[in-house]
Order: C-alpha cells, then structure tokens, then sequence
C-alpha cells in the first residue's frame, strides 16, 4: 500500500505548535474530545441509519471502547459510529474548518485559554488537543455502509505533515491511537482513566467501556483467587433533564453544562421544566456565565441538543430557539416528535414551534425574572449577552417590547453600573417630553461630553447613551408604551415650543448673515439653520431625520462597505456671542477676508465637535494662531 505524506493547511500548523509547546494545565481533557467525537459519530451513524439499515452492517450495539497497551505505551479510542472516508479524514484532520480561525489564534494565546484550556473545545478543534499527551496519533476508519478495503490510516506526530494510506478495516467506525509520551504515562492507569471518563464524560449517552482485571474466585479450586478480565462501563449515562426538577443537585448542573457546552465555568442560571398539553416535552436550558468567542461569528452552532425519548436526534437544533437566544445551551426531550424526525419534517413542524414557541417565553419570562429579583446577576448576564438580545427587536416583532426592556442602557442620569431599563426612563420622563432620546457613541466618557446633549441637560431630560453597533439601526424603529426612540443627533429637535418663537424672530434678525453661511458652504452642508440642541457650544453637524447614524457609518466603513457621502446641517446657536461678533463683521464688509475665515472655522469646529478633523487641518491651526495673536493684542 502506498503512503501519501501531506502537509498541514499554515492554521493548523499554528494551531498544533500551540498544543505541543503552550499548553500545560488540564492535558486530560483531551480524552473528553476523543470520546465526545466518538459519541458524535454514534450518533450520526444511529440517525442516518434510521433511513438507511444497511449502515449497521448487523452492529447496533453502539460503544465506545477505550484500550490501554502499556507495552506499546499507547490508549486507543474506538468507536463503532459513522467513520470516514479517505477525504473526510484529510479534510476533517487536516484542516480548521470555521472561520475567526485568526481570533482563535489569538486567542489561544492568551492567558485565558492557557490556564483554561478546555476552551478549545468551543471552536471545534478538540482532536488536536490529544497532541498534548501524545507524540504520534493514528486513526483508522472505515466509513459506515462501505466495503472493508476502503479504510484509511491517517497518521501524524504534530510537526506540520500527516500520512495518509489506504487499508482493510473490517469493522465500521474509528479507532483513534495515542502514542503517549513518556511524561504522560499515567493514561496507561486503569484509575486515572477512570477519574477523567466520571469528571468529564458522564453524561455521554453511549457506554464508554474498558476491559479492567478483576479478582474473582477460581471455578475449579475452592478459595483460590484468579485474575479475569471484564468489560466495564465506566459512565453512568444518566439522563438528568428527565429527573425531577428538585431531585438534580447543583453540583449535577455544573458539571451537566460543562460537559454539553464545553464550557469550564458554570453556568449562571438554570431553567429546567416540563411541558405538558399540546406537545409534551423536557427542557434543561442554561444561561452560560461568560459569552464564547465565537457566538457573534456565522458558523457558530445555535440551539439545544435534540433528543426525542431519550434518542439523541441532533446536536444543535436551531429551530428549537430563535437566533438572539443562541447563547442558550442545554437540552430539549421530545415525546411526541417521531424519531426518524429530518431536518425538513423540524422546518415546518408544529410540534417544533410549539416548542421554540414554549422555550422562547420561558427563557424571557426567567431574564424578566433575574432582572427584577437579582439584578446583579442580571447586569452580569446583560454584559454577556445584551448585545444577542437585542437583535430580538428587530427579529421578533410581536415580543419586541419585552425583549426591549430587558436591556439596560447608561445615560446622561446614571452612574457606573447602575443602567436604566426603558421603563424606569418612561417612569422618570419630564412633562410635555414626548420621545425617549437617545445618543450613540462609541464611548460612554467621549458620548457624554457631546455638544448635542447640551439643551436636553439644561432642560434636565435624560438621554440613553447606546454603545453597541447595532443600537441605532434596531433602535431608531421602536416604539416603547407608545413613545418613539429619537436620536439627538438627527432630524430637528424642538424641546421647548415657546423657544421655537424666539428662533423664527433671531432668524429674521440673522437671516442675511445665515443666507451668506449657507452659500459659503453649500458644498460642505445640506443647510445652515438655527439649533434647539445648543446651549454652549457655538455650533454643530447633524445628520437629516432620515440619514445613517454616525455609529453605523463608522460601523459600514470598518466592514469595508461603501457608505454614500451625505451632506449634513449645520446648526448654530443663536444665543452664542459669536453670531453676533460675526454679523458685526458682516454689516461692516460681508464680502472681506475676516468674514470668509470666520465661516470657515465656525464649520471647522462643528467638524471637530463631532470627533472628524478640520477641513484643513493647517489652514484651521493657522487661522486659530493668527486670532490668538490678535486677540492678545487687543487685550494689551
Ligand atoms: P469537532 O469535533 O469540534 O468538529 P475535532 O477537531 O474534534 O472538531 O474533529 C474534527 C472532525 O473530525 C470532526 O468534525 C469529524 O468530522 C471528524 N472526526 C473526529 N473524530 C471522529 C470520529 N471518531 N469519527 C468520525 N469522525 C471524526
């Protein structure tokens, strides 16, 4: 037989460098991975064989067989699930196959993921982790429902290359051998074996067995003692979300989460009920303490595992929860859903509605809960995941109220982590104030000190300050117990009718100087107009009611998207002294130099107001320096 030598895709060879030489703390997890991918498989292989039997070659005995050989100092993993083809396994084992690949890198390097490295297994590359024990790996695998010749032996020792070789497995599945190193032997330990299979693979549905040697009585001589060795199943299998709500101890959730999130936290909250009427089902959900690094990437795996009576069906079911609850990890036991259920029979099921449309009030009605009875835990949960839950605004029309006040927002009123809810602004909102107004910002210190809040501080209205990229564009179509969310940095704003009076009549006053402004910059801005929003500041740029917000457009560049240019307003404050100064300049020559300049500059500092640079960044210092000067003069 030939043996192919290929080499590792430049990611995976990071990736491998990474696991021989940076990890050091909680190597056994590697063998969680291995029997996590054995059982998938035994999944895979028992759902498909549902439609088609020929894959069970006679085998329906689903296991997981772990063999020690402490001569040859090797562990090997089997198991009798779906297997791979030869260009499964090169592409399976040879490549990372997700994107945020690069952040992953990074990630692993950081201090996080070296002092926690169970974290691996969230981005999917749990079967290289076995290269922190072992100094070779092989597998062998023969794929379900093929003939024995086409089996394949895939074997690398870590350094950037793997071989490849065609072989005869008889039997189907894949038997993945660790060559462990010499400071690792303590996996060729019965007990230590046993430890690690109880503390991280409990819960696998599949027995995980091991031949272990026993001492029994000899058959043929009375009181003699003998050396058998048996087959045991190390995992206890047990089903936990099936139990008893009251009879499933803390210590069984934490160590439940863990094992089907791959996470080394607990879980911040647990929702655990049964469904009865329409559907009747069992739900084990949990909220997780810390967001993965991947659950604002595309591929990230969204949904509960699937079982139906006890079966598991799929790992992840995205139908069963709507996508800004993704971050919920735990299980769902159906007992009306067939067992030979397809993705297609999930996508139109009543059944399943039922049931995402059960577990999306429950996930809901528990934040409101957390929200009002443990508010500390809840701005906990809030940091993580706010940002998914708002997505549900824009997502999920008929609930969007709910989901919307369950976030918590700083704003011009609150202090460090005291956030407001949008009823606690309703509740505290001014007379004769009819929207909720709202700034976006990419800082909250920066935001705060934002020329446009200027009248809403004066008028002692609260302004929400929205930090994340997506608040304007959900946002700006709400309408929460019948008020609007407006932004302050768009459209008029009129706080205060009687002002409005005073602004036509200054207007009238002012109204060749402004004409003169808007001709001057007719290239620059849309209009030049009096402001509701200033008080100090001489004067600022805002967007038309309708045009993108700054947040976004920032957002739209950094993704690489072309953003039309858009002409903004400029607004002058006409309580500011400088109007009058510049319409003295313009009664006296409103053709001359000075005039032009101050124009020039007053657009400038809107310019750098709303965090852009001047124009000219060397004519503005220029200009800037020529009036210090003068002023000093004048002051002599
Ligand atoms: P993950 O399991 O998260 O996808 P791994 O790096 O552990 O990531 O495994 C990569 C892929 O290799 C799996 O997705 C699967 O396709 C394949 N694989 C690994 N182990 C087995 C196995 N025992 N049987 C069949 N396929 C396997």
């Amino acid at each position: 037989m030939t043996v192919e030598k290929r080499e590792f895709k430049t990611e995976v060879k990071q990736l491998l460098d990474l696991m021989v030489h940076s990890l050091y703390s909680h190597k056994e997890v590697f063998l969680r991975e291995l029997i996590s991918n054995a059982s998938d498989a035994i999944d895979r292989a028992r759902y498909e064989s549902l439609q088609n039997s020929a894959l069970l070659e006679g085998d329906a005995e689903w296991k997981i067989r772990l063999t020690i050989d402490k001569e040859a100092r090797t562990l090997t993993i089997s198991d009798n699930g779906i297997g791979m083809t030869k260009d499964e396994s090169i592409e399976a084992l040879g490549t990372i196959a997700h994107s945020g690949t690069k952040e992953f890198l990074q990630a692993l390097q950081s201090r996080e993921v070296q002092n926690n490295p169970e974290l691996i297994g969230q981005f999917g590359v749990g079967f290289y982790s076995s290269l922190m024990v072992a100094d070779k790996i092989t597998v062998i695998s023969r794929k379900a429902g093929q003939p024995a010749t086409t089996g394949v032996k895939w074997e690398s020792t870590g350094d950037g290359t793997f071989t490849i070789e065609d072989i005869e497995k008889p039997g189907r599945g894949t038997d993945v051998t660790l060559h462990l190193k010499e400071e690792e032997k303590q996996y060729l330990e019965e007990w230590e074996i046993r430890t690690v299979v109880k503390k991280y693979s409990d819960f696998i549905e599949h027995p995980v067995v091991m031949e272990v040697e026993k001492e029994t009585e000899s058959s043929l001589e009375k009181g003699k003692k003998v050396k058998v060795k048996e087959d045991e199943t190390l995992n206890s299998m047990k089903a936990i979300w099936l139990k008893d709500k009251a009879a499933v101890t803390d210590e069984e959730h934490n160590e439940f989460y863990k094992h089907i999130a791959r996470d080394f936290l607990d879980p911040l909250k647990v929702i655990h009920y049964r469904a009865e009427g329409v559907s009747e089902f069992n739900a084990l959900l949990y909220l997780p303490s810390k967001a993965p690094f991947n659950i604002l990437y595309k591929d990230y795996k969204v949904g509960p595992t699937l079982y139906v009576k006890r079966v598991q069906i799929m790992d992840h079911c995205e139908e069963l929860i709507p996508p800004y609850l993704r971050f919920v990890r735990g299980v769902v036991d159906s007992s009306d859903l067939p067992l030979n259920v397809s993705r297609e029979i999930l996508q139109n099921n009543r059944l399943v509605e039922t049931i995402k449309t059960s577990i999306t009030k429950k996930v809901l009605d528990v934040l409101e809960e957390t929200k009002r009875d443990e508010p500390e835990k809840y701005r906990e949960f809030h940091k993580e995941f706010g940002r998914i839950l708002k997505e549900g605004i824009h997502y999920d029309f008929s609930r969007r109220e709910t989901i919307a006040d369950l976030l918590l927002f700083p704003s011009t009123k609150t202090e460090g982590d005291n956030l407001r809810t949008l009823q606690e602004y309703v509740d505290a909102m001014k007379e004769g104030q009819d929207a909720i107004y709202y700034i976006t910002g990419a800082n909250l210190k920066d935001t705060l000190k934002s020329p446009y809040l200027e009248a809403f501080r004066e008028k002692d209205y609260e302004v929400l300050v929205f930090l994340d990229d997506i608040d304007d564009f959900v946002m700006s179509n709400l309408e929460f117990k019948g008020k609007k969310l407006k932004s302050v940095l768009r459209g008029d704003i009129d706080l205060d009718n009687s002002e409005k009076a005073d602004i036509k009549k200054e207007e009238k006053k002012y109204r060749k100087l402004l004409d003169l402004i808007r001709d001057s910059l007719k290239d620059e801005v849309k209009d030049v107009r009096f402001s509701g929003r200033l008080t100090d500041s001489p004067c600022c740029l805002v967007a038309d009611e309708n045009d993108i917000d700054p947040q976004m457009e920032k957002m739209l560049k950094a993704m690489g998207q072309e953003v039309p240019p858009t002409r903004k307003i400029l607004e002058i404050n006409q309580a500011h002294p400088l109007l009058e100064a510049m319409n003295t300049l313009f009664e006296k020559d409103k053709d001359g130099e000075p005039l032009k300049e101050y124009i020039s500059l007053l657009y400038d500092q809107a310019l750098v107001l709303q965090g852009s640079q001047p124009k000219d960044p060397v004519a503005f210092s220029r200009m800037i320096a020529r009036l210090m000067v003068e002023g000093a003069e004048n002051k002599k």
